[in-house]
């Protein structure tokens, strides 16, 4: 499926492996492979060049370890922004105690819809839920008869009336919650390309339904189009997360990389294959492992992870000795935070005082972790060791590689000096007094 970048990276990595010390000329000649590779696969051009520019500035920041082929380590570099560029994702389906859950399918006609409906329901039924599948494609013809048929192969039932969708899509909550069904599938109809109609009809069982989550299916076939169908959905209907189907065909990737980057909307499950049985969660880690083959190139990828991690546990030791003493680099705050991350505190990232102000009011912990975590990346060793060297065009690098505005990174470096400033007047507090200041 994704042969054509997998061969493109193979490539730039044959070019640069075994040339020691990489120059930003030459990281900047392998990457040229890893764009056309890309451009190739059909993904969004501005996707494409956002993406180059951040592996580029993060492989010319980065510190060089020294058990690894620099060239190898641009490809955990490439490896780490792809699973970026798709992610996150939550694969979670809501769960209410109230009523139903709905969760309304929209999509072309022909992107799969009433098949990925079916395919969610025997999902959800084999997660112990009790799915009702709602029959609201009054326009292609035969939709109805598919989804009845489609229903009894997984034994799930399926709600019809021949009214008006939006009557429809209102009545079958009524009946879930009679058929004591706990989650709602609406298939809705399509067309053949994007039209007004479509949207009002789609807008307005929207506002009468209220559903808990919208997904668009959306055919991999059609590439980097994939990504203007969902933005033109999303703008109408405030879009959840889509659904990748038909990614077991001859696709070049185009979709899977472009629609998260254009859209904001993470894919949340993909189809691959026509049987009701071929639906998968969409998984960053795995998809960028598709990406990059079995072959080489994950080996390579696992081979720094395992060193990274290795490499991580030592410095966190000796972090540990270095907090205690009261001192406090960049370095330990990245780590401390991707270490909150890790164990799930990030509740309680939010009540470390100084920390708070890095999660902006109503912003996901996890993407002002990842914003935070991107900013840090892309600084030089020098950089993280002595933050003051960070002058206008060194921001702008860093900005560049992170993919966010220069103001952010100074509004970050600001707040860390202040973070900076806590923690040496913590170290100087006994454990009990640190452990008050956290839980308040
Ligand atoms: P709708 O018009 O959007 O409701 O589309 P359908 O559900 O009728 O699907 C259109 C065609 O795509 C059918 O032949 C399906 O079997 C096929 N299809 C749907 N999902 C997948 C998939 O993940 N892989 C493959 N190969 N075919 C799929």
């Amino acid at each position: 499926m994704f042969e054509g970048i997998t061969r493109g990276l193979s490539e730039a990595l044959r070019k640069l492996r075994g040339r020691g010390r990489l120059t930003p000329e030459n990281i900047r000649e392998g990457l040229r492979e890893v764009r056309r590779a890309f451009l190739e696969a059909d993904v969004n051009f501005h996707v494409v060049n956002d993406f180059i520019a951040r592996v580029e500035a993060k492989a010319t920041g980065q510190e060089v370890l020294a058990r690894v082929d620099p060239a190898e380590q641009i490809i955990k570099i490439v490896y780490d922004e792809l699973v970026a560029l798709m992610g996150p994702v939550d694969p979670r389906i809501p769960q209410r105690s109230d009523r139903p859950v709905v969760l309304m399918l929209c999509g072309l006609q022909g992107s799969g819809k009433t098949t990925t409906a079916a395919k969610l329901a025997l999902t959800l039924k084999e997660r112990g839920r009790k799915p009702l599948l709602v029959a609201a494609d009054l326009q292609r013809p035969g939709a109805v008869e598919q989804l009845q048929t489609l229903g009894r192969q997984i034994d799930v039932p399926v709600y019809s009336e021949s009214t008006s969708p939006v009557d429809v899509c209102r009545h079958a909550v009524q009946a879930a919650k009679r058929q004591l069904c706990d989650t709602v599938i609406l298939d809705t109809a399509g067309r053949l390309q994007i039209d007004q109609q479509l949207m009002r009809e789609l807008q307005q069982i929207d506002n009468l339904v209220q559903p808990d989550e919208v997904y668009l299916v959306v055919d991999a076939m059609i590439g980097q189009e994939a990504a203007n169908v969902a933005k033109a959905f999303n703008d109408a209907l405030e879009l959840n997360a889509c659904i990748l189907t038909k990614l077991d065909g001859d696709t070049r990737g185009g979709a899977a990389l472009s629609i998260k980057a254009v859209t904001g909307v993470p894919i949340k499950f993909i189809g691959v294959g026509e049987k009701l049985d071929k639906l998968e969660d969409f998984v960053p880690e795995r998809m960028a492992g598709r990406i990059l083959g079995q072959g080489d190139l994950m080996g390579v990828v696992e081979k720094i992870a395992a060193i990274q991690k290795q490499i991580s546990e030592e410095e966190l030791k000796k972090q540990q000795e270095a907090l205690a003493k009261g001192d406090f680099t960049l370095d330990m705050f990245r780590k401390q935070f991707s270490l909150l991350a890790q164990v799930g505190m990030k509740d309680l990232l939010s009540r470390i005082p100084g920390m708070a102000d890095m999660i902006p009011e109503g912003e996901d912990p996890e993407v002002a972790l990842r914003r935070v975590q991107g900013i840090i990346d892309s600084m030089t060793r020098q950089e993280r060791a002595n933050p003051d060297i960070i002058d206008q065009s060194r921001r702008r690098r860093i900005a560049r590689g992170a993919g966010v505005e220069v103001q952010e990174v100074g509004q970050f470096l600001k707040q860390f000096e202040q973070v900076r400033h806590l923690m040496r007047q913590m170290s100087q507090l006994s454990l009990w007094q640190r452990l008050k200041m956290v839980t308040g």
